[in-house]
């Protein structure tokens, strides 16, 4: 009988574990992959689409269109529970399967870190659904405050000045004359804050970028708090650490993620909810589970974990479908070496930044967004996903 290997998440990590297993498998396999969206989204636009930059079908591709050429069984579902040492999975709806081998690349969760109200009391942005949910707030509260003036509905607070955050605001930027046309207030009514708990914005950057990120957004309206973090949402209050507070109806969560529970509480070797992997990509301590993407935690030659990014997802979902063809056939698995093509961030629709290369060559401006845009079209044509495209 065919071995059965079994795909958890339908995102960059278990799109291309599918891809890659298919490839080398041919039809020797019988690969399932399961995933709670029908859809493989691009999670590194969502930004785009909160604020309505950017068509939903750009940025949501069709799973069995992508998957169809591959001839890999599409099942929707929420994994609930993983059983390493029964090989089995199962789903909310009572769906159960098995497996010969199994990929977890089920991504990583939002961390709340805590703080008090702040998960009851804000948004985030980890989905198609979570972006939509955003825009049509937001636009929401413009149009209510057009009507009474409450300042609240006014105010736009991302909390959290990483990558994600800084982006969110970026788009902000740029949206808040059209809003405040559309809506027939004046643009300034439109209160922008990026609040970052560090001392400065996008910690690691070059000090360069991150100048260039600050002064980019503060001129078209974002506010900075810096190393202030939030430690309390009261409602509609934000509280920072020196005690200030402030109202907003609009605060969004961008302060950090963590190991997904689902893998942190299966039984595998996990370090701080995210599974310990040898260079093959197997679980440390179950060799049949592979782990891609966020939930695994993959160490650099320094000691220091990988950051959790698409790129290293995608290398590792792609070497993993090779390893498991080489561990189900008796041949040599092959190490994982994460090749970097750098980092970029975009402050906008006009405006980005980034290091690319092994040197880290710094971009800044119409380089960077061009560069950035074509990182994502190299991934969409990777995946076969440009027919989708509808900008
Ligand atoms: P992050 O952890 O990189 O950034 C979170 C930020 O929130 C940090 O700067 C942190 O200091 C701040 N923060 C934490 N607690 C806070 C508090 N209480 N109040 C205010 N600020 C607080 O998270 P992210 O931005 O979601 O990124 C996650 C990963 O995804 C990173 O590895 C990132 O590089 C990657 N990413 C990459 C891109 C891209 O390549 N364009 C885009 C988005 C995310």
């Amino acid at each position: 009988m065919s071995k059965h290997i079994l795909i958890l998440g339908g995102g960059y990590g278990g799109l291309l574990s599918a891809l890659s297993a298919r490839e080398h498998f041919g039809a020797a396999a019988k690969i399932t992959l399961i995933n709670r969206f029908p859809t493989h989204q691009i999670i590194t636009e969502l930004h785009r689409l909160a604020a309505g930059n950017i068509a939903e079908k750009a940025v949501a591709l069709p799973l069995d269109k992508l998957l169809r050429g591959a001839n890999v069984d599409l099942r929707i579902g929420n994994v609930k529970e993983i059983k390493p040492d029964e090989r089995s999975v199962s789903l909310d709806d009572g769906g159960n399967f098995t497996y010969d081998a199994l990929v977890i690349a089920l991504g990583s969760e939002t961390a709340f870190f805590g703080i008090p109200g702040l998960q009851e009391n804000s948004f985030i942005l980890k989905s198609v659904n979570d972006a939509n949910r955003l825009r049509a707030h937001v636009e929401s509260r413009i149009a209510e405050y057009s009507k009474t003036k409450n300042k609240a509905d006014a105010t736009i607070v991302v909390g959290g000045g990483g990558l994600t955050g800084v982006e969110l605001v970026g788009e902000y930027a740029d949206m808040r004359s059209e809003l405040a046309r559309k809506y027939g207030i004046d643009p300034e009514e439109i209160t922008l804050y990026c609040v970052e708990a560090a001392p400065s914005i996008l910690p690691g950057f070059p000090a360069e970028l991150v100048d260039r990120a600050t002064t980019s957004l503060q001129k078209r309206g974002v506010n900075f708090l810096t190393g202030l973090p939030i430690t309390k949402m009261d409602g509609t209050t934000v509280e920072l650490k020196d005690g200030s507070t402030f109202e907003t109806s609009t605060l969004v969560w961008t302060g950090g993620v963590q190991g997904n529970s689902v893998v942190a509480n299966c039984g595998i070797e996990v370090n701080r909810g995210r599974a310990v992997v040898n260079e093959f990509l197997q679980s440390a301590s179950h060799p049949d589970v592979y782990v891609a993407g966020d939930s695994a935690v993959v160490m650099g030659p320094e000691g220091r974990p990988y950051p959790p990014t698409a790129q290293l997802a995608w290398q590792m979902g792609e070497l993993i479908g090779y390893n498991i063809f080489a561990q189900l056939n008796g041949g040599a698995p092959a190490s994982f070496t994460p090749v970097f093509s750098g980092t970029l961030g975009s402050l906008g629709r006009k405006d980005a930044i980034g290091t690319i290369g092994a040197n880290k060559t710094q971009l800044k401006g119409l380089p960077a967004t061009l560069m950035k845009e074509a990182s994502n079209m190299r991934y969409l044509s990777h995946i076969n996903g440009l027919f989708t495209l509808a900008y």
